[in-house]
């Protein structure tokens, strides 16, 4: 196999005193889709903030592409090629669409494929193109998701991470978000996600790991862990 893209090794993250994450250790391989599943404050959030610069990790490892990101800014994270889209989506309502996916690309100098990617964002995306003089407060929850994923791929990541994309979506606005995840991990993008959803995130991920009060408790395939027992009762709905 490949050298692992993102390599996460014993890492411990604290808020004060409380430990919110206690010594996770897993990796990301180029072109793989991973996910981290499990319920509220598992510290799924928080794990993928230390990775973006955000929230300094307590102790632990994090390599990015060989790199060790430790104290690393968050811009120079993305400029390594890390990019988040985060939970909450953070778009800015009063500037336009196009303004929004721009400031994706604030690190890039490269206008052409600047124009590029954005007509490659308005091909996922085709809302985000018909309306992309609109400010970005008029979308939906879900098409302002499409959004926060268009941005973030404006820095070309290497890495993309996607904070709960379904959340607070309709059923069909969920589906749709989760085919275009399969469509960038077709085209080879690679991706860490971390999602509520756990049906819909095993069904694409190539890793899994379950999360419990800041722990990794159990790790699969993603069809591995859509199968058993335990995920199945805590996760999927079934007695
Ligand atoms: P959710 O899906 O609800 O976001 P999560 O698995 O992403 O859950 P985190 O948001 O990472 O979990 O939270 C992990 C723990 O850290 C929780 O106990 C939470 O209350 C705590 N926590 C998160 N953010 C802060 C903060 N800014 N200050 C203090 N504690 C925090």
């Amino acid at each position: 196999m490949t050298a692992p893209l993102l390599e996460v090794h014993d890492l411990r993250i604290a808020y004060g005193k409380i430990e919110a994450v206690k010594g996770i250790t897993f990796t990301v391989h180029p072109g793989q889709v991973v996910t981290l599943i499990g319920t509220n404050g598992a510290g799924k959030t928080t794990t993928l903030r230390t990775l973006s610069g955000l929230h300094p990790p307590l102790s632990g490892t994090i390599r990015f592409n060989g790199t060790s990101l430790r104290g690393i800014p968050a811009h120079r994270i993305v400029a390594l090629g890390l990019a988040h889209s985060p939970e909450g989506r953070h778009i800015f309502p009063r500037l336009t669409i196009a303004e929004n996916l721009q400031l994706g690309a604030f690190l890039r100098k490269d206008s052409d494929g600047i124009r590029r990617d954005t007509e490659r964002a308005y091909e996922l995306f085709p809302i985000l193109g018909e309306r992309a003089q609109q400010p970005a407060g008029t979308l939906s929850g879900g098409e302002q998701q499409m959004l926060a994923m268009g941005r973030a791929l404006m820095s070309r990541p290497k890495l993309l991470m996607l904070d709960e994309p379904s959340m607070g979506l309709s059923p069909i606005m969920m589906q749709k978000i989760m085919a275009t995840i399969a469509e960038l991990k077709a085209t080879g993008t690679t991706i860490l996600l971390v999602e509520q959803n756990a049906q819909a995130a095993l069904t694409l991920a190539d890793q899994g790991h379950v999360m419990e009060t800041g722990r990794i408790v159990l790790s699969g395939t993603g069809a591995e862990l859509l199968h058993d027992e335990s995920v199945r009762k805590a996760y999927l709905g079934e007695d």
